[in-house]
């Protein structure tokens, strides 16, 4: 009923998103009135250009990370309820079809479910084990022998214990053959495997044997012959890859994570990031009443989970004429008499209400009133019955209702600051869920593939990688648990005018436009400073939020870190600096150098081309580039931070390529929440790109090649000749037309413009040109010293006709 009274949207007001949160004009999307998911979508948009993608901006309207050109315009996606939908459309927005629904979050959810109960049954009072070998052998004077090596998950308990019994030959029974406890294998404190201690002597060579343990585990397995005959290859380690199975929350993730670190402690460590969330937790709330002007809302002073979901109240209707409006306590009971006139009917207005609540002293200590969203309140409310207030959070009691500690997996096997430092880090918004499987799986890969393959050895061992797989906890459990939908962190912001209940889904903090570099503070576009309910809303001021400080402590702690990844979903995208524009004139952030945005596009060749290896998925050229150039302004993001701030070099992956069906012979967008067999594709392939940019990364760390230019001339007029600089490598290339020495302070070769080659130069006289390059890794062309007084530098005369 409530949703009749609300307007929907920003879109009702003609102020383009800046509708104050205080003007009680219903701005706020109501997308909980139901109390449920709300009914939202993730809708398809066409609109003219680029000035349609800013207006829905400005109109507060919750877009996706995706944009793409198509016939009549250009397609964006945006999270909208029928009700937004049609007040679009009223509009003149073109507001096609649903990606995707509440259906899908309903599959995704039960999927979900099934995976976890299939894992808990094999797992919860069970090991797992996993036989490394199982072979026998003769030898003595053809005396057999069994050997036996099995690991458990179970097995850094030492009160595991492992017991094996055999077969004595096909068709027989298990245990005919014997029956043997194995021994608890350790190396340097660290659980290996269990085994015997030492081979145990057969009668007759076995089939089969099962190892069980007292943890209750249980594997059947062939028993091969050892020396002489092909053996079950256990020794030959292939690439493994492959480590998730379910969407995971902020929990598990977090878990995982613990138990990679206590698992691999030589090569990892873990970092407790200093700023803890708010947490997942919520005020208590009850509203009372139906139309706007009699509706009565309360908030508890506790967190529901700290007592305030213990708070009641109740609005009496006394029964007698000319009874006074009053307000008693019971424990945590709080009744409200309301007030009558000579013939008993209820007089007591909701603004009534409002002040007698908050001016009794014990009331107040519990719960705070307010009318609805600004409204005056001058409408009678009605009696209601006992009504508990609740915090409506719906995930298990394994998610913690306290402020969540944030945890970076620091992988390296030099830790001390003296290798290239890689932050890799996931899930800023709270909906993308596969993004965190992308961090897990890279931490898994790194770790599990390190003692025998080669490659992964070089990179954890040049490198210093840091994975946060969760920048924003409490929002991807309200995600995945309340409100699948949610972008933001859960930090309410709104005044009492947008804090009613039907306004919690879009209560928070945007973290990727909470950062302090071209932020909307400063006056760049693509977050809102104001409406503490739009989906881009950057908080109260740069930095407000523990998620974005967590991030920044990082790169400021450890300034070895050069490189950084920040993964998004979804449609595909790699992504660099500027990623904000002022609108005004379209005033970018400084674009990088010639030879930045070089090495660039050479890196993204190689990391997309291994993406690409995965299952054949091609990041487009037109979704690589700056930020601003590919997809829009967004003002504060965390790549243009570490970029402008520090030099660290931000990418920003957006994984889930549109998908190609072969049949109708079309690209179909994936949505934030895809059924898991997508999303898993999605976290193997770009894992496969966080490990690409760690191999870039290495690169970068032991590159010794100095780049080689030649000088090029390009056209020669009568009175002009023009020229550039071939080069090497991705290098800048610095030059005088004075005769003068080049240093760093001398003109640098620039692109042509945007996303073209480099610039040609023209001289109108004969022109001695001297210069130099420099690649990324600050390697300079023949050693030279631009800041000394050598003059190995390059020269050639230009001659003009
Ligand atoms: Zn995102």
């Amino acid at each position: 009923m409530l949703a009749l009274l609300v307007l929907p949207l920003a879109l009702a007001v003609s102020a383009p998103g800046l509708a104050s949160p205080t003007s009680g004009s219903a701005v706020v999307p109501d997308r909980s009135s139901t109390g449920e998911q709300n009914g939202v979508g993730l809708m398809r948009i066409v609109v003219a250009d680029k000035s349609g993608i800013d207006r829905l901006n400005e109109l507060g309207v919750d877009l996706a990370e995706y944009v793409k050109p198509v016939d009549n315009g250009i397609e964006v996606h945006a999270i909208l309820s029928p009700e937004e939908s049609q007040a679009l459309r009223d509009k003149g927005f073109d507001v096609q079809d649903a990606i995707s629904d509440q259906s899908d979050y309903a599959d995704n959810m039960a999927e979900r479910s099934a995976s976890i109960r299939a894992a808990t049954a094999a797992t919860a009072s069970t090991d797992t084990l996993t036989v490394l070998r199982s072979e026998w052998f003769s030898s003595l004077n053809n005396q057999l022998f069994l050997n036996i090596e099995v690991k458990s998950s179970a097995g850094t308990d030492s009160t595991t214990v492992l017991t094996a019994s055999w077969d004595s030959g096909p068709g027989t029974e298990i245990g005919s053959g014997g029956t043997a406890t194995m021994s608890r294998f350790t190396d340097a404190g660290q659980y290996m495997y269990h085994r015997f201690s030492n081979p145990v002597a057969i009668n007759a060579a076995p089939a089969k044997a099962t190892i069980t343990s007292n943890k209750g585990g249980s594997v059947t397995v062939d028993v091969a012959k050892w020396l002489g005959s092909p053996r079950k290859v256990a020794g030959d380690h292939p690439y493994v890859s492959d480590f998730v199975d379910h969407y995971m929350d902020p929990t598990e993730v977090t878990a995982r994570f613990t138990g990679l670190a206590a698992e691999f402690p030589k090569l990892t460590e873990l970092i407790d990031l200093p700023y803890k969330t708010n947490g997942y937790r919520r005020k208590a709330q009850a509203q009372f009443g139906t139309a706007a002007a009699s509706i009565v809302y309360v908030t508890s002073t506790a967190y529901g989970s700290e007592g305030g979901n213990d708070v009641s109240m109740s609005l009496v209707n006394p029964g007698t004429a000319n009874a006074p409006l009053t307000v008693s306590m019971s424990g945590k009971a709080v009744t409200v008499s309301l007030a009558t006139n000579g013939s008993g009917a209820i007089t007591s207005t909701a603004a009534q209400v409002v002040a007698a609540v908050n001016g009794n002293a014990d009331a107040a200590k519990l719960l705070t009133a307010s009318t609805y969203r600004g409204n005056a309140g001058t409408g009678v409310v009605a009696a209601a019955p006992v009504t508990n207030l609740t915090d409506n959070l719906k995930a298990p009691a394994s998610v913690s209702r306290e402020p969540f500690q944030m945890k970076a997996l620091r992988i390296g096997k030099h830790r001390d600051g003296s290798k290239v430092g890689v932050f890799l880090y996931c899930q800023e918004h709270a909906r993308e869920w596969v993004t965190p499987l992308v961090c897990v799986e890279s931490a898994e890969r790194l770790l599990r593939n390190y003692a025998h393959d080669p490659n992964t050895r070089k990179i954890v061992d040049d490198l210093d990688i840091f994975i946060l797989p969760v920048v924003n906890p409490d929002g991807a459990h309200y995600s995945m648990y309340d409100y699948n939908m949610q972008r933001k962190n859960m930090t309410n912001y709104c005044s009492a005018s947008l804090a009613d209940p039907a306004a919690r889904n879009a209560w928070g903090v945007d973290i990727n436009r909470n950062f302090s570099v071209g932020s909307v503070f400063d006056g760049f576009t693509g977050a809102s400073a104001t409406n503490c309910t739009g989906e881009t809303f950057a908080g109260p001021s740069e930095l407000s939020e523990p998620e974005a400080r967590n991030e920044v402590w990082l790169v400021d702690k450890f300034p070895n870190i050069k490189l950084s990844m920040n993964t998004h979903s979804y449609g595909g995208y790699f992504m660099w600096p500027p990623g904000a524009y002022k609108a005004a004139g379209r005033e970018v952030l400084p674009r990088v150098d010639q030879g930045t945005e070089a090495y660039f596009w050479t890196s993204s060749d190689y990391i997309l081309s291994r993406v690409q290896e995965y299952r054949g998925t091609a990041i487009w050229p037109g979704r690589t580039g700056p930020v601003t150039d590919v997809l829009y302004s967004a003002a504060g993001n965390s790549a243009d931070e570490h970029w402008y701030n520090r030099g660290i070099i931000g990418w920003d992956f957006e994984v889930g390529a549109d998908v190609y069906n072969p049949t109708t012979k079309r690209f179909t967008a994936v949505g934030f929440q895809p059924s898991f067999a997508e999303g898993h594709e999605e976290a193997m392939e770009f894992a496969n790109g966080n490990i690409a940019i760690l191999e870039v990364a290495r690169a970068y760390a032991t590159d010794k090649i100095q780049p080689q230019t030649t000088l090029k001339i390009v056209k020669q007029e009568p009175g002009a000749t023009a020229f550039t600089f071939s080069i090497s490598e991705p290098a800048n290339v610095y030059y005088t037309l004075d005769g003068s020495r080049p240093t760093y302070n001398s003109p640098k070769l620039a692109l042509a413009g945007m996303r073209e080659g480099v610039q040609n130069i023209a001289v109108n006289s004969d022109t001695t040109v001297n210069w130099f390059s420099i690649d990324i890794a600050g390697n300079v062309e023949s050693n030279y010293k631009p800041d000394g007084a050598g003059r190995n530098y390059n020269k050639q005369a230009v001659a003009v006709q």
